[in-house]
């Protein structure tokens, strides 16, 4: 029975329904009265008289009767599990009703679009960074219709997809060459793999870090074809370790940036540099996993020092890596910045095709970095745009909400919060903030309060603190005001 239905979802690239949520609907009616099982599966209707009735002929006429005759198995199929399981057979209307039930939800886009009121700016779980509207409008035009994407207009010959980019990623790092590809997981991949297969790789062992997902250094080292010799110990390491542990199999340095755990007190950690300086005589190149991309200085919102590109170009790193979606503030993408002959051998490798990034991801990092390139990131960049915001303009949108809330009956107060970074950058480093802070119904709990809100035709990701419900504007699109209002308004009705 379960065959079926999959293979029907897998041809048509949608999601595959939570059967529980096909069955539920059905299943629920209780006509009150106990049958045995055999006689009550045959008061099932049949596919044919479901399909042939009333409520169903728009959505065949819409839709073709084999959709919807595919669909009516599935419901079916379900509804007759639960007779098995002992619950009443549904008429042919209630099947019908869950049959547009399913294609209603099978027509949503997906993923949907919540409100993010948690104040951690870069949320992996929630799609990282938000785009800038210059960032969305070039890749809605590049993904509308056809593109310049790998032609030379001035020649009418075959161009490269990575020319869109040079120029601008020159400009902002100061780096002889750049490469961008699908995220930084595959740019490393592709760094270490193109330069550094069949040799090993030097890393400090307090470097050897687990990013999340299943992220790990020592596993991509082992993928790229490398062999990873870590030195030093977990909290220090000196150039030196470095230097003894060199031999003729050298391939590269590699330094990864701690960017989701702090290493606090009696530590020592090597300068790119110094790195540098070692590698030199013997042509071994240093890679410089910086992870979140932070163009700007995040010193100057009163954040601890975020490694950039920039500092690591002036160093004299070979390569540096880092994500188009943290701290930059574009779409998911990879970019390499470096060297010019290191950066071609990493274009002429076969994993670079594998790796490439998309011409709408192409579109939306370039429109990103002009924004750099133009002076009016903090502006325009919804994550620094973000992180910018003071304090006070963050407690003044919040007595706003406050205000209009209680003019819906709905109590609450402001409080002081603190907004995180997050997404792998900056770990522990929070900006002061405000957050309008709402104890749950009488009866009811923060949880839950927190269900209903994810629960709304927008959901709203909010989070608990002092058993109360917190909501951080800092992080809340300046446009979803009035739907966070709807939200909890909706969620604290009685
Ligand atoms: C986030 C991160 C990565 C992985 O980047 P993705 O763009 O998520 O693939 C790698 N290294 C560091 C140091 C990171 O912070």
């Amino acid at each position: 029975m379960q065959r079926g239905t999959e293979q029907a979802y897998v041809h048509r690239g949608g999601r595959i329904p939570d059967n529980t949520a096909v069955a539920a609907p059905v299943v629920a009616t209780n006509y009150g009265q106990q049958m045995t099982t055999g006689s009550e599966l045959r008061n099932l209707p049949s596919v044919q008289r479901v399909v042939n009735g009333d409520s169903l002929s728009e959505a065949v006429d819409a839709y073709g009767r084999e959709m919807v005759v595919e669909l009516t198995r599935e419901v079916l199929d379900g509804a007759r599990k639960g007779v098995l399981a002992g619950s009443p057979a549904p008429n042919g209307d209630e099947i019908a009703a869950a049959v547009l039930g399913l294609m209603a939800s099978l027509a949503e886009p997906s993923p949907r679009p919540v409100i993010n009121a948690t104040g951690v700016v870069i949320h992996t779980n929630l799609g990282r960074a938000p785009l800038s509207d210059a960032a969305l409008a070039s890749a809605d035009a590049v993904g509308r219709g056809y593109s310049d994407l790998e032609i030379d207009l001035g020649t009418g010959r075959r161009g490269s997809r990575q020319a869109h980019l040079q120029s601008l990623l020159r400009r902002i790092t100061g780096a002889e060459a750049a490469l961008a590809v699908n995220n930084n997981a595959s740019a490393l991949l592709l760094g270490l793999s193109a330069l550094a297969a069949g040799r090993e790789v030097i890393v400090a062992r307090g470097e050897a870090v687990e990013i999340g997902g299943g992220f790990r250094i020592p596993d991509v080292l082992r993928q790229s074809g490398c062999t990873l010799v870590d030195v030093g110990t977990t909290n220090r390491t000196y150039v030196r370790d470095y230097a003894d542990a060199m031999n003729d199999n050298t391939g590269a340095f590699l330094k990864a940036h701690a960017s989701n755990f702090r290493v606090e007190g009696f530590t020592a950690f090597v300068e790119e540099g110094d790195l540098v300086a070692l590698g030199e005589t013997s042509g071994v190149p240093v890679l410089h996993d910086v992870g979140s991309g932070a163009l700007l200085p995040t010193e100057r919102y009163g954040l601890a020092h975020e490694p950039t590109p920039q500092e690591s170009i002036a160093a004299g790193v070979g390569l540096v890596f880092f994500s188009g979606d943290k701290l930059l503030g574009g779409p998911q993408a990879g970019i390499v910045v470096g060297k010019r002959d290191l950066v071609a051998r990493l274009e002429r490798h076969p994993l670079a095709r594998a790796v490439r990034i998309d011409k709408m991801s192409l579109a939306s990092l370039t429109a990103t970095l002009t924004h750099y390139v133009m002076g009016e990131a903090e502006a325009k960049v919804p994550v620094w745009r973000m992180i910018s915001t003071t304090a006070q303009d963050v407690r003044h949108r919040a007595e706003q909400w406050r205000a209009t809330l209680d003019t819906n009956r709905v109590v609450a107060s402001v409080e002081p919060a603190r907004s995180a970074i997050g997404g792998g950058s900056l770990p522990g480093e929070t900006l002061p903030s405000w957050a309008v802070s709402i104890d749950p119904p009488a009866g009811s709990s923060p949880e839950s309060l927190l269900s209903a809100l994810r629960e709304q035709p927008t959901p709203v990701i909010a989070r608990i603190e002092e058993d109360t419900v917190r909501l951080d504007p800092r992080t809340v699109l300046p446009e979803q005001d009035d739907d966070v209002i709807l939200a909890l308004t909706a969620a604290m009705a009685p």
